[in-house]
């Protein structure tokens, strides 16, 4: 079984449907709200907004690509931090459910990440993004933890914990004789570029948003560019070798966390020593089987299913 390590985010997602004369009663009460279609980085959001946002997921990046890892059939773990709330309970129990080990989670003196996701009846998104325990991640934690970043066959990094942290992981690694392979995810693009350059990164796994915005520094990168193409599949490109890897066709409903699907399967291949191409195959099957169900953690399709899918 390999060892897959997802270093990253954990949130939790409160979204409301609401009309755009109630967003305006909201907007005038508090003074501020996102405008349609934006997202924004804020401090908090008030607690009256956040009692209209009756549904609740879990999300972040990080948490999201442990729990792919672990469906995938890996020993998943996911390495980060969350606040000293009621948040908190839900978020550790949940992914413990989904077979995530959570033990190295820390708890600091924030509130647990979360965002507000307002959709409108014109299906209208406006989100507004508290990072809380997660920009509290840092580089002495990850220093605590790099027994089990080290020990990993497969170590997973995405864009949403501070550049320092990620880095100082990175150099625990260099530092070491054996070390796993690191996949790094780097969404959101904005501000990527440190890690992105880090000698230890080994495959960058963008989408097309991303490798766009990214795209003079991936002409230089010198390991494995794994772009993300959607519906179109999967462009895939070594030191030495090019490829494209197909998407099944399937119905889509939702293809919210895809990406996430894609990288915890992708790190579960190939902590598990499969070639490039066949761990690429198998992620973009269960990717791909992801978008067909509401949600992203609760559709990350199950191994026995993905595997069926293949044969
Ligand atoms: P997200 O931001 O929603 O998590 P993403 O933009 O990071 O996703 P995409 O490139 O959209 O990533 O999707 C990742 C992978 O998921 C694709 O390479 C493909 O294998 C699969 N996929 C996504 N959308 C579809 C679709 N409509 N049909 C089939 N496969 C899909």
């Amino acid at each position: 079984m390999s060892r897959v390590v997802s270093f990253g985010s954990v949130n939790v997602d409160h979204v409301g449907y609401l009309s755009q004369d109630r967003i305006a009663v909201l907007a005038d009460a508090h003074g501020w709200f996102p405008d349609a279609g934006e997202t924004v980085r804020v401090d908090a959001v008030p607690a009256a907004v956040r009692d209209d946002l009756t549904e609740t997921f879990l999300g972040g990046k990080g948490a999201n690509q442990a729990v792919a890892a672990a469906a995938a059939g890996a020993d998943a773990s996911l390495l980060g931090c969350v606040g000293e709330d009621e948040a908190e309970h839900a978020v550790v129990e949940t992914l413990a459910e989904r077979g995530v080990t959570v033990d190295g989670l820390e708890r600091v003196d924030a509130p647990t990440g979360y965002a507000a996701i307002v959709v409108d009846e014109t299906a209208e998104n406006r989100i507004a993004i508290v990072a809380g325990a997660n920009g509290r991640v840092t580089p002495a934690y990850a220093r605590r933890h790099a027994d089990r970043l080290r020990d990993a066959d497969c170590l997973l990094l995405q864009n949403e914990l501070p550049a320092a942290a990620s880095l100082a992981a990175l150099d625990e690694l260099s530092a070491a004789g054996r070390r796993p392979t690191v996949v790094y995810d780097p969404a959101p693009a904005d501000g990527a570029e440190r890690v992105l350059a880090h000698d230890a990164v080994d495959v960058v796994t963008p989408n097309e948003s991303e490798a766009a915005a990214l795209a003079e520094l991936l002409a230089d990168f010198d390991g494995t560019v794994v772009r993300t193409l959607g519906a179109r599949g999967v462009a895939v490109e070594t030191v030495d070798d090019s490829f494209h890897v197909d998407s099944p066709t399937v119905d889509a409903v939702d293809t919210t966390g895809a990406g996430d699907v894609f990288a915890g399967y992708l790190a579960a291949a190939l902590g598990d020593g499969a070639a490039l191409r066949a761990a690429v195959e198998r992620a973009a099957v269960a990717a791909a089987l992801s978008t067909t169900a509401e949600g992203v953690q609760t559709a990350v399709p199950a191994r026995t299913r993905v595997l069926d899918e293949i044969r």
